[in-house]
């Protein structure tokens, strides 16, 4: 039996031992407290090792092929972002390294270096901070999203030549779902639960009715540890607020930046296509116009809604959530959390037009007969997408309810 803190509402719950294959949620809002996942070290271990063989596979051979009359341009995985990096585009070139191949790689030998010594029952040197690292990298992987561009891209180019995909992207493919599912079936609580804490030995006690619940771990910490930057965790060393600080500011000021960001990254050119020495440029929307016109709606609306209407909805939610807290609403707090917990999972497939900038950049390269250049806009968009997903991450969904405790005082 142990006290678990919901990290959506903050209601501390007293939970049995949940059974193989179980889920406990938060009685008030529904969010999952703990999940018993059977062989979970076992199994991510075994998909981790799939996946490092696999990223080997994805990022050494080739990726595709773009064949044009008699000419052929094939390409491997890293040949998108070196070609942004040419075009003068490095920042745009370091998000999609990053987040593609860095992260995902770091992610995976980071859950090696941890899961390999806990097998053979050891603690691995700084399991706390690498554990964090890997909990912090989870968001900003987005291979899924970057497949998603893949399929976007191939359709987009199938009516102008002949795309033939390489071994890489099957790699890829698989690596997408075996990486997936090794997060999926990792039971973070099972590699906390390997660092022994003894609490209030050297902590500062707060009040016993009133734990702080850690951030990363979910200990409930009765007495944390006081360091000179303020209390931090016992078990994991992240430091301990009851609240994030300064949420509500926070978030207004990554609403607002990225508001800024959407405009120009919807007005002004996202590609530039030269294509028999004619220059011709296209923003997102004249991007979906083309597709609807040329009658491929599947992809018009899924360029629609990923780059046009969720960055707007996800602004649109955040500003609504933060405004409700600061008039201390009390409406539906269930439903404002379900809110909140959508625009944290949405807001990556926004990354989805950047992808496929990257991929006809690097695909549709043969000088003046064809070639396509990243347009300003695609930089505006990047920043749109990364703003709103730190201004989700700011809030603090714990304040929709404080101020239902407050009433029933
Ligand atoms: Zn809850
Ligand atoms: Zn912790």
């Amino acid at each position: 039996m142990s006290l678990i803190a919901c990290h959506d509402c903050d209601l501390i719950h007293r939970v049995d031992a949940v059974p193989e294959g179980s889920i406990a949620r938060c009685s008030r809002c529904g969010a999952v407290l703990h999940q018993h996942k059977p062989d979970s070290l076992d199994r991510t271990l075994a998909l981790t090792v799939a996946g490092l063989i696999l990223f080997v596979v994805a990022n050494a051979f080739p990726f595709l092929g773009f064949k044009l009359q008699a000419q052929v341009h094939e390409i491997l995985l890293i040949t998108g972002v070196r070609e942004l990096y040419h075009q003068g585009m490095w920042i745009l070139a370091t998000v999609v390294m990053l987040t593609t191949i860095v992260m995902p790689a770091l992610q995976m030998m980071g859950l090696m270096y941890v899961l390999v010594p806990i097998r053979l029952n050891r603690i691995p040197w700084k399991l706390r901070e690498v554990f964090r690292f890997i909990q912090f990298l989870r968001p900003w992987a987005m291979m899924e999203v970057f497949m998603l561009g893949i399929l976007v891209s191939i359709v987009k180019l199938a009516k102008m030549a002949t795309i033939v995909p390489g071994i890489a992207v099957f790699a890829f493919m698989a690596l997408t779902f075996v990486l997936t599912a090794s997060l999926a079936v990792l039971d973070s609580h099972s590699v906390w639960e390997r660092i022994k804490i003894r609490e209030s030995t050297r902590g500062i006690p707060v009040a016993r009715t009133h734990p702080i619940a850690c951030h990363s771990c979910h200990l409930l910490c009765c007495s944390p540890s006081q360091e000179a930057h303020g209390p931090t965790c016992p078990r994991c060393g992240t430091n301990l607020h009851r609240r994030k600080p300064d949420s509500i500011a926070r978030t207004w000021a990554l609403i607002l930046a990225a508001a800024v960001f959407y405009i120009p990254a919807n007005v002004l050119p996202i590609t530039i296509v030269t294509s028999l020495g004619k220059k011709h440029a296209d923003t997102i929307i004249s991007g979906v116009i083309y597709f609807i016109s040329s009658g491929m709606w599947p992809i018009a609306l899924v360029i629609f809604v990923a780059s046009v209407f969720v960055p707007l909805i996800k602004l649109l939610a955040l500003s609504y959530l933060s405004f409700s807290v600061q008039r201390k609403s009390r409406w539906r707090p269930v439903d404002r959390t379900k809110i909140y917990r959508m625009t944290e999972v949405v807001g990556r497939w926004s990354m989805v037009d950047v992808y496929v900038v990257t991929i006809l950049v690097a695909l549709v390269n043969l000088g003046a007969l064809a070639s396509i250049e990243a347009g300003p806009a695609a930089v505006y968009f990047c920043g749109v997408v990364i703003t709103t997903m730190f201004a989700a991450m700011s809030f603090d969904p714990r304040l929709i309810w404080d101020q239902m405790e407050n009433k029933n005082e």
